[in-house]
């Protein structure tokens, strides 16, 4: 049985107090579910979020980190400063990173590579542009993502790795990819995975979706035997409509 994750990326949203404000808010609506719900405040609202969420069940991720162990890179954020504060999952390969910050997959490879030495959770993602689609070259470019970035790991460093696919033209436009898209997508990643490595890590790896997932499509999203949860931007921003979709699962 594979982990259902439902994780929350709230961007360069919510200061302090709404970030206090919106956790009390989540806690207090949180349905009981078996999935794990994760968080994603700012880097200087972590350490608020993880104070919050003390006697809480919800986790916290950060949304990016740099690979090295310290140093002088300027405006950066360690491994170890995250573990410092108890945060020990991060979210590295989000589409916008990629597009407006210049992250290439041999980038994220050192990313992942660190996290993992340090024992730390990752949330992957990535996804095709709507030009791929378009071109029908979808299926390769999401095999190369995962190639450069993610198959020079070893075995045992995929029990720390959470995949979320996010097509790019999905992402704050409104528009899903239909449930069928996603497990067709999804489904194709791990066939990928189970060449390059065995069936078992296939079959392990939590697979997530990401691109306007609301609650009133999240339920079908989440039906589909080879989706494992979703990471939620916009929705996870109003604690009624994130807790609709942890329901959903
Ligand atoms: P969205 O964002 O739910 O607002 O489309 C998803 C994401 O960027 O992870």
């Amino acid at each position: 049985m594979r982990t259902k994750i439902v994780a929350g990326n709230w961007k360069m949203n919510k200061n302090m107090e709404e970030t206090e404000a919106l956790l009390a808010e989540l806690s207090a609506k949180l349905p009981d579910t078996k999935a794990q719900v994760i968080v994603s405040p700012t880097f200087v609202n972590l350490a608020a979020a993880k104070r919050s969420l003390q006697a809480s069940t919800i986790q916290v991720a950060a949304q990016n980190m740099h690979f090295a162990e310290s140093g002088a890179y300027t405006g950066e954020i360690s491994a170890d400063m995250l573990l410092n504060i108890d945060v020990d999952i991060v979210i590295l390969g989000h589409s916008e990173r990629r597009a407006y910050f210049g992250e290439t997959d041999e980038l994220l490879a050192k990313k992942v590579k660190t996290a993992i030495e340090k024992g730390m959770k990752t949330i992957f993602c990535f996804g095709e542009e709507l030009e791929d689609r378009k071109s029908d070259n979808h299926f390769s470019v999401v095999e190369s993502q995962l190639k450069n970035a993610l198959f020079d790991l070893d075995a045992e460093a995929w029990k720390s790795i959470i995949l979320a696919y996010e097509p790019v033209w999905a992402i704050g436009t409104g528009e899903t990819a239909s449930p069928e898209q996603a497990q067709e997508m999804h489904a194709f990643i791990r066939k990928t995975i189970a060449s390059a490595y065995d069936a078992s890590i296939a079959d392990e790896v939590s697979i997530l979706y990401g691109g306007s997932v609301k609650p009133d499509n999240a339920s079908d999203i989440f039906s589909k035997p080879d989706v494992d949860g979703g990471l939620i931007g916009g929705a996870s921003l109003k604690s009624d409509d994130f807790a609709a979709i942890i329901a959903a699962i």
